[in-house]
């Protein structure tokens, strides 16, 4: 199979409490796409109505430690106590098969992905305020003052790092986020050195050496 006919991989970061759980689910509501999440494996405590094998693989911080030493992660980071990582074999055979994979990470995680997958998409999702972010945090009333207080912090660590992202999107109103997120998602599959392979015989180019080198 050639590279280009291969899924995107779509990295979706942004702080804590900005909406990144329910934009992913009204991309996926939307009509026509093709994705799926890849399930983060983490050892932070399952919140009530969180399900494990959906929402996150829940594991001791023993058996996370023994994963990274196994090198079963695409990429995994430390978050406010409690590691989170991705499973890289996962990734790989949705990617095979054509999906669209959508990571929902923290940015150090994501940085390590960028150094890794060169063709991924890298996308952070900023609040309309800090205001905005804090109500959110507390309305979820999932997590202590103290952490609400840990994660704002650290959110605005994170904010430092957006600039090293392709896109910036606002998450002023959900469906509107989603929107944008589909419209970068189709621009990036229409870029010419990820899709010209596909017009080699009605753009005359099968012996064309530069196909596709302007990325
Ligand atoms: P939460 O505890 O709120 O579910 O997640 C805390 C942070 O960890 C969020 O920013 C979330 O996107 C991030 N996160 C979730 N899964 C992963 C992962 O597999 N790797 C990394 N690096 N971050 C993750």
């Amino acid at each position: 199979m050639k590279l280009n006919d291969k899924g995107l991989l779509v990295v979706l970061s942004g702080p804590s409490g900005v909406g990144k759980g329910t934009v992913r689910k009204a991309l996926f509501d939307m009509p026509d796409q093709n994705f799926v999440y890849s399930v983060s494996m983490t050892t932070r405590k399952m919140r009530p109505g969180e399900v494990d094998g959906k929402d996150y693989y829940f594991v001791s911080r023993e058996e996370f430690e023994k994963r990274i030493e196994d090198g079963k992660f695409l990429e995994h980071a430390e978050f406010v106590g409690n590691y989170y990582g991705t499973p890289l074999d996962e990734v790989n055979k949705q990617l095979d098969n054509g999906k669209e994979v959508i990571l929902e990470i923290e940015v150090e995680g994501a940085l390590q992905v960028r150094d890794k997958v060169k063709d991924a998409v890298f996308i952070f999702l900023v609040p309309p305020s800090k205001e905005a972010l804090y109500n959110r945090l507390k309305r979820r009333g999932t997590e202590s003052e103290e952490v609400i207080q840990e994660r704002i912090a650290k959110a605005n660590r994170e904010f430092k790092l957006a600039y090293k992202y392709d896109y910036i999107v606002v998450n002023d109103e959900v469906n509107n986020a989603a929107d944008r997120i589909m419209a970068i998602i189709r621009a990036e599959h229409a870029k010419t050195w990820r899709s010209i392979h596909k017009y080699e015989e009605l753009l005359d180019m099968k012996d064309d050496k530069n196909k596709g080198d302007n990325k």
